[in-house]
């Protein structure tokens, strides 16, 4: 074996670790079991010039500066920033829901009010997430923390994730907290930018390296195998002393011991459109599943520089993973519930006693990591690798 790591995953955490790796020196092997890099964030164009996130929207946005600083190295950017709006009442109102959704919603007098309750007990600028804005118990903000948990939240959280609100861990809904302000960007982070020939080009750029080579369309489970009981890496039956980065499913490695993780998939129905079909680059549907079965529709020309005339857009659909399923057979957002963070931490524990595995990314670390966070991450593990 000619290689000092082995890297299962070319999206972020497997990319950026590949490119921090091979610049300290190390020669790299990336096995993506994909045909093409770059992960979740992989994109492409379509014949009319649009360039789809094959994988759901991906909107770059930090407040880190080193994080920009590295992949900056591997593409210029455009300045992006994302508005979303939501369909509440047959209106369509900002989300995050801000000053300006209550305005939409709510005739003046008590738009007035609420407005001016909220400030008092938040101040302006404030980002207050749903379940502690329910705890409120001033009659009026509460009535509204009601009418918005409604609205907004209810439907949204049971489509997205198949289970209620305030069954899930209270980190989901926080993610889209109710913003008091009339700043109708859905980021406020110092950096909103899109790569400017999409991220697929970036990855590529990352992973040209002399000393990285990639293999697409392998699954690294074809070679691979983790003696638990000899606490070593096996690469086609040899043990492999290297360093193994692993950013794929945790429970696929461990062979399902402790069965299935449970995620939340997604399935995308995507048309051609012309220029200007919905009034933001995404609308939220947070209506019941009878209404519309969907949770939100994406325009992928208006999150580029210019929007082509023909356009296309995004219906996204959720379902339960199903790895032998017909739909839902990617696993996208880890679904947090007491039961789940105790099987994955099950999983890892049979990993601590065998030190050149690393889990890492949203798939290995059973975590919620942003494009910046994982950037972040993947650099902090391999400099603590090259020491
Ligand atoms: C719908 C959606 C929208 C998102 N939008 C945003 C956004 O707007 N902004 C933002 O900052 N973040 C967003 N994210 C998060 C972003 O996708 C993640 O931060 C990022 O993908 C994490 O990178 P990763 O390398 O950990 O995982 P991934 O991108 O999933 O990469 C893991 C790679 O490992 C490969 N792999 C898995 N198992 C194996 C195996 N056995 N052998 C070989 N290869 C394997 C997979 O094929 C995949 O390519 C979004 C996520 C989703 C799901």
């Amino acid at each position: 074996m000619k290689y000092d790591v082995i890297i299962a995953g070319a999206g972020y955490a497997g990319a950026v670790s590949a490119r921090c790796l091979a610049e300290a020196g190390k020669q790299v092997l990336v096995l993506e079991k994909r045909d093409h890099i770059g992960g979740n964030a992989y994109d492409a164009y379509d014949d009319n010039g649009v360039r789809r996130h094959v994988y759901g929207p991906h909107l770059f946005h930090t407040n880190n500066g080193n994080v920009v600083d590295f992949l900056s190295r591997f593409t210029d950017w455009y300045p992006y920033e994302h508005r979303v709006l939501g369909y509440i009442e047959g209106k369509t109102v900002p989300i995050p829901f801000n000053l300006t959704s209550i305005e939409k919603l709510f005739d003046p007098e008590t738009a007035d009010h609420l407005k001016t309750e909220l400030i008092k007990a938040y101040g302006m600028e404030r980002k207050v997430p749903i379940l502690e804005l329910r705890k409120n118990e001033d009659p009026a903000i509460n009535q509204l923390a009601e009418y918005i948990f409604e609205h907004v939240f209810k439907y949204y959280t049971m489509k997205q994730w198949g289970y209620g609100a305030e069954e899930i861990d209270p980190a989901v809904t926080a993610r889209v907290p109710v913003h008091v302000s009339y700043d109708d960007r859905y980021f406020q982070d110092a950096y909103q930018m899109m790569p400017k020939d999409g991220y697929t080009a970036m990855f590529k750029c990352m992973l040209d390296h002399d000393g990285i080579t990639v293999v697409t369309g392998c699954d690294v489970m074809e070679h691979i195998r983790i003696d638990t009981e000899q606490h070593q890496v096996l690469y086609d039956g040899e043990a492999f002393t290297g360093e193994f980065i692993y950013t794929g499913l945790v429970d696929q490695l461990l062979e399902y011991r402790y069965g299935d993780l449970p995620y939340r998939s997604l399935e995308f129905d995507v048309q051609e459109e012309t220029k200007g079909f919905q009034p933001a680059a995404t609308v939220n549907y947070p209506t019941p599943a009878e209404i519309h079965p969907f949770t939100r529709i994406s325009d992928y020309g208006m999150m580029m520089e210019s929007c082509p005339e023909k356009t296309a857009s995004a219906v996204e659909y959720p379902y339960a993973y199903s790895r032998n399923g017909e739909k839902g057979t990617v696993p996208y957002y880890p679904v947090f519930t007491d039961a789940s963070k105790e099987q994955y931490a099950r999983y890892a524990e049979l990993l601590k006693d065998i030190p050149n595995v690393h889990l890492l990314g949203r798939l290995a670390e059973y975590r919620y990591y942003n494009m910046d966070s994982i950037t972040e991450r993947a650099l902090e593990v391999c400099g603590s690798l090259i020491g």
